[in-house]
């Protein structure tokens, strides 16, 4: 039998619930149990795939093309659960799949209806990840208790326990227990609500998880317990972390949260084995050297629009024993006060992904810079494209070079629809999407990285380079290094005369974990420590702070 753990939020958002789940499921891993994990988030959009990165943050890609919530980032990262479009579902599929059973007449000319008929489709959309080779599924529930967007979930996991039986459910809810500069103290009340508003709809909750900037003294978790209906054990302190998110399954760790996971679910589990994560702390905690790096985007102000790049320049930073400082550079500012004085002085430059026109002349200035300074620079999805329009205009001679995107009647649509694509203008689900494999040239410095000829990564575009420029471009020196297996699509292009110049098509970003590094990133990582070490103390861009890329909010 399938255990079921549902984690739900209370107080305020940006709790790091998500965090908190991938770490629930990398400890229970470490304990040798099998885990799948899922996010339920109750807003209506259908995916997030649609929604804008500067409100919701980055749009996740998996394997199969899903594009999720970026809490799903977390779970790959932390865990090996396998994800899938099972793994993420919104109040709009959910009712999307009810409303069309009841276009084919499936609810026999019944009234439809939130219960039974939404809260069914969700309990079966949690059962659907119970199988016989899972002995955890872990689902979270997005939102704050008490919005009404997420109600039906609510109600969905708590009918859930009367399925399938207390004893194999348990309900985990995070809360603020905040600090009052005034009063001198902790104050525990906004738990109670929160618990309390649980309780009104039938869940109590077995473990709180209380996120706390000081430490919770023994009376307040007494407190806590007493009101909360919950055994003092059950109260689980999570201080803030302000160094590293890896350090969130550590301090879980200390407060015996697996051990009362695995007694109240009477799971047989292995005894704990965190050696390899404690590793990982020890290198993140005494880095042998400091890069800077620069990632030049449309969002750069906004922390989560390009979380799994961030996450993936720390891990590539880790195996070289680097601290990577990440100087958020917002494009624009570059189109107004030029390159040299935001990029001066970084180690390496990264243009990441994104879509429509604001913002690309800034970008496409960086990497101009990046080229001609000698400096390393990566080239994601939009990145790559920026750099073949950089290359076609100011190299190749190509002087109104542009993509089809931002420029539909170019004269040298370097990049642009392929023809599949082209006849397409829905903007939801019209992308390539989700793993594509890709064949790499054995002279390439891709290939020095992966090792290896056949790779697969993760995309999501519209757009592609357009086959009529390869051989000028190689001409120049612009070298398409991988392609689709059939040759047809050009996934990466590289530099010759160039310290490390790539550009990918694709988003590496997406497979990097802490304990594997991506190999596009660590060769980008050690190619910046290179030019760092080589030119000693120099100065860095004087009107960007540079931020250690540090705990979440
Ligand atoms: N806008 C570009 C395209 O659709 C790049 C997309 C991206 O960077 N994810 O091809």
């Amino acid at each position: 039998m399938t255990k079921q753990i549902f984690v739900t939020g209370g107080v305020v958002s940006s709790l790091g619930k998500g965090l908190t789940s991938a770490s629930i499921g990398m400890l229970l891993e470490q304990r040798g149990l099998r885990v799948k994990m899922q996010k339920l988030d109750p807003y209506i959009n259908v995916d997030p795939g649609t929604m804008s990165p500067y409100q919701h943050g980055e749009v996740y890609v998996l394997d199969d093309g899903s594009e999720t919530d970026l809490d799903l980032g977390h779970y790959e990262r932390f865990t090996h659960s396998p994800l899938t479009r099972d793994s993420n579902y919104t109040t709009g599929q959910i009712y999307l799949a009810v409303i069309e059973k009841e276009r084919r007449g499936e609810f026999l000319g019944k009234t439809v209806q939130v219960i039974p008929h939404i809260t069914n489709e969700i309990k079966a959309v949690i059962r659907k990840l119970a199988d016989d080779r899972t002995d955890v599924v872990i689902t979270e529930i997005g939102g704050t208790v008490g919005d009404i967007e997420s109600q039906p979930f609510l109600e969905a996991i708590r009918q859930f326990a009367l399925d399938a039986g207390p004893e194999n459910c348990l309900y985990i809810h995070l809360t603020l227990v905040p600090y009052l500069k005034a009063a001198g103290e902790l104050k525990t009340k906004p738990t109670q609500h929160s618990v309390g508003q649980l309780r009104q709809i039938g869940i109590q909750p077995d473990v709180l998880i209380c996120r706390t900037e000081r430490p919770i003294s023994r009376e307040d978790r007494e407190k806590i317990a007493l009101f909360c209906n919950v055994p003092l054990e059950a109260v689980i302190e999570e201080r803030d972390k302000d160094f590293s998110i890896y350090e969130v399954p550590l301090s879980l760790v200390e407060n015996r949260l697996d051990h009362l996971i695995v007694k109240q679910l009477g799971l047989s589990a292995e005894p704990l084995d965190l050696t390899d994560w404690h590793e990982l702390m020890h290198r993140l905690r005494n880095p042998k050297h400091e890069i800077s790096i620069a990632v030049v985007g449309k969002y750069a102000e906004h922390f989560d629009a390009y979380k799994s790049i961030y996450e993936a320049l720390d891990h590539a930073g880790i195996s070289h024993e680097t601290q990577v400082r990440i100087g958020r550079v917002q494009s624009e500012r570059i189109e107004e006060e030029g390159p040299e004085r935001l990029l001066g002085g970084f180690d390496g430059v990264l243009v990441p992904g994104g879509f429509g026109e604001r913002g690309i002349e800034g970008k496409i200035q960086a990497i101009h810079f990046a080229r001609t300074r000698q400096i390393p620079f990566f080239g994601i999805c939009l990145g790559m494209q920026c750099a073949a329009i950089e290359f076609g205009r100011n190299v190749v001679g190509l002087e109104r070079a542009n993509s089809t995107e931002f420029h539909k009647d170019t004269p040298h649509p370097v990049i642009c629809l392929l023809d599949e694509q082209r006849n397409i203008t829905d903007k939801g689900g019209t992308m390539r999407l989700g793993s594509q494999p890709a064949d790499l040239d054995t002279m390439s410095r891709s290939f020095a990285c992966y090792g290896t000829e056949r790779i697969h990564e993760r995309h999501r575009h519209r757009y592609e380079f357009n086959n009529l420029y390869r051989g000028q471009f190689a001409a120049h020196g612009m070298r398409v290094v991988g392609s689709s297996p059939d040759g047809k699509l050009a996934e990466i292009l590289e530099l010759r005369d160039h310290p490390w110049f790539v550009a990918v098509q694709f988003h590496p970003e997406f497979k990097s974990k802490p304990t594997a590094r991506q190999p596009l990133f660590a060769g980008f990582v050690g190619a910046a420590l290179v030019r760092h070490l080589s030119r000693g103390d120099a100065p860095t861009g004087e009107s960007i702070a540079l931020e250690a890329h540090a705990a979440e909010p």
